[in-house]
């Protein structure tokens, strides 16, 4: 039997998007040991990366453009937005940290783009009030984590890529360091670590449709739940009204708002205009929940039509002159089809963000001592929607917080005491996994569990669908002990796959919870919100092998976490 590789570091950081790569910054900068694990290069792979929706950034209040915005108009917004299922005193702290942090961002070379008069191009984004909104470059979302991934490494973070974390190894009831497959070894690997930061992003593989990169494929939301978590709001998945649905062509985000304001119209394919009877604010924009609930309401009442929807630009004659959409990755599209009679581009919704997660305070303390979580991962602060440009203020302002509070964990803890065997039994089965010739493929288990939530867990959900999403995720559960990837075809997701459907039977539980509508969520059965669906977080956690629904106030989890400080 070989022995398992062990890697010791103070603090392990499990993720290089955004959220992971602030986290070891401010783990290096308190003198902590870090080493940040991802499953590509830490540039890649990872949603920081693809960043691309005009290179939207943060929404900085109280900089430099109108000088009536402030913090608390922000916060406003940013609650508003969540229809009351946002934490406020997680939403308050990271808007509230940004904007001294942003000069802390260039200092490490993230360059924001400036206006003529010297200070940060800020720009107006649906649902906020002020234009708060700032772009980056040269390359986006690839420059972004570039950048913040050669900080880390000048800093001495050390970097543990090509691996997928697999298992969160506890021992007398704190987290004691995390297993994972080295792709590139072929081999199980062990990092035993004083304290765990989570920062492994949202749900790659739960959907077909998505922006989200493959990689990142939502085993995270499972592997908190196995150790302990719980995790709330799963079923807030936030979708992108209208992804380009054009053959050949990748899903790429529409600037719907941008369309909207240059005249496009949006049609049902039966031709029907899908926002005829809506009053539109043209100060404030339609944002993402609302664009989607128009044309979710659309597609209820046509059950049988296409279910994408058409962007008119037949009266379109000057789309070329916008900046943002000259730049777009579909302005050949509109050269091609804008001021074309009946001409316009195909598009619709995909999943595009994870509103729910790992419940954590404004420290990123989870229910499990030592471990912690940040970014896209954990969830409540933005409730059940959240605004374009604030998941990077939460991811690096919560990461930040997070990679701190683990170093201050780790200080005040002797570390978790641990025999040799514990990383044994942790690493054989994976070994074991690997060596599998034959069984249930792991490609053919993704797209099943991809069918089971497209079907009764997409845009419109009904008690039927979910019922049927559900009977379908038990029997991939019931196949999962035969999992194997013979061929090597999505080897990186095979040791990770379960952890990923844990995160897709929590999405459907949650669901089936929520009887109601509210912001980004649509039940076609629940159609309105109701009162007390604003009192309480849907929670998981995971009991007896079992996946158990529970209620957490809202307003409690900033002190209802604290297990873990
Ligand atoms: C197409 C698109 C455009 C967007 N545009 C914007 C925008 O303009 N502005 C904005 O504010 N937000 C935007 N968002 C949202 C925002 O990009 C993400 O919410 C944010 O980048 C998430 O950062 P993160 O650090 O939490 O996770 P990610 O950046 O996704 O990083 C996750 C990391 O975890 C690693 N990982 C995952 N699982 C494991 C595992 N099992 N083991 C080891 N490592 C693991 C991955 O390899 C990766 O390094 C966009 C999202 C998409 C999809």
């Amino acid at each position: 039997m070989t022995p398992v590789e062990v890697v010791t570091c103070d603090v392990l950081v499990i993720g290089a998007g955004a959220a992971g790569l602030c986290a070891a910054l401010a783990g290096r900068e308190a003198g902590a040991r870090v080493v940040v694990t991802s499953v590509t290069a830490p540039h890649t792979g990872s949603a920081t990366a693809i960043t691309q929706v005009a290179g939207a950034f943060v929404a900085a209040a109280a900089a430099t453009t109108d000088p009536k915005d402030t913090v608390e108009a922000h916060l406003e917004d940013t609650l508003e937005a969540g229809r009351g299922l946002a934490e406020p005193a997680l939403a308050r702290h990271r808007v509230s940290r940004i904007v001294p942090f942003l000069g802390q961002l260039e200092a490490c070379g993230v360059r924001f783009t400036r206006a003529d008069h010297g200070g940060w191009l800020q720009f107006h984004s649906p649902g906020h009030r002020y234009p708060r909104t700032l772009a980056f470059g040269p390359a986006k979302g690839v420059s972004l984590a570039r950048v913040l991934a050669e900080a880390a490494t000048r800093a001495g973070a050390a970097s543990l890529s090509s691996l997928v974390v697999t298992d969160l190894v506890k021992a007398e009831g704190r987290v004691a360091g995390a297993v994972g497959w080295d792709l590139g070894r072929q081999r199980a690997i062990a990092i035993s670590a004083g304290a765990v930061v989570l920062a492994s992003g949202g749900a790659g593989l739960c959907y077909p449709r998505t922006g989200l990169p493959r990689p990142t494929a939502g085993a995270g939301f499972g592997l908190a739940v196995a150790a302990g978590c719980t995790l709330i709001d799963m079923e807030l998945v936030q979708w992108y009204p209208t992804a380009l649905a054009e053959p050949g062509e990748p899903a790429h985000l529409v600037h719907y708002d941008t369309l909207l304001r240059q005249g496009a119209v949006f049609r049902t394919a039966s031709g029907e205009d899908v926002l005829a009877s809506v009053t539109r604010d043209p100060e404030r924009g339609i944002t993402r929940d609302e664009m989607a609930r128009y044309i979710g309401r659309a597609r209820m009442a046509r059950p049988l039509a296409d279910s994408r929807i058409f962007i008119d630009v037949s009266d379109c004659t000057s789309l070329d002159e916008h900046p943002v959409l000259r730049a777009s990755p579909y302005a050949h599209l509109l050269r091609e089809r804008s001021g074309q009679p009946g001409r316009g581009l195909w598009v619709s919704p995909a999943a595009h963000y994870y509103l729910g997660g790992v419940a954590v305070d404004a420290s990123g303390a989870t229910d499990v001592p030592g471990l912690f979580a940040a970014g896209e991962v954990a969830g409540g602060c933005f409730g059940a929607n959240r605004l374009e440009g604030n998941a990077l203020t939460d991811c690096v302002v919560g990461g930040d917080e997070a990679g701190r509070a683990a170093v201050a964990w780790a200080r005040r803890h002797d570390r978790a005491p641990l025999h040799a065997d514990a990383w044994r039994d942790s690493a054989n089965p994976l070994e074991a996994l690997h060596a599998r010739r034959s069984g249930f493929r792991v490609a053919e288990a993704i797209e099943e569990l991809q069918g089971a939530l497209e079907a009764g867990a997409g845009l419109v959900r009904t008690a039927t669908g979910l019922a049927g999403a559900r009977a379908r995720l038990a029997r991939v559960r019931a196949d999962c002990e035969r999992l194997a990837a013979p061929d090597g075809q999505d080897v990186l997701h095979l040791a990770a796959f379960p952890h990923v459907l844990r995160a897709a039977e929590a999405i459907v539980l949650s669901s089936v919870a929520r009887e109601e509508s509210r912001g980004a969520f649509i039940r076609a059965d629940f159609p309105d919100e109701r009162a007390e669906g604003a009192d309480a977080h849907v929670a998981i956690r995971l009991v007896d092998d079992r996946l158990e629904v529970d209620r957490r106030p809202v307003g409690g989890l900033a002190s209802g976490v604290a297990a873990g400080t």
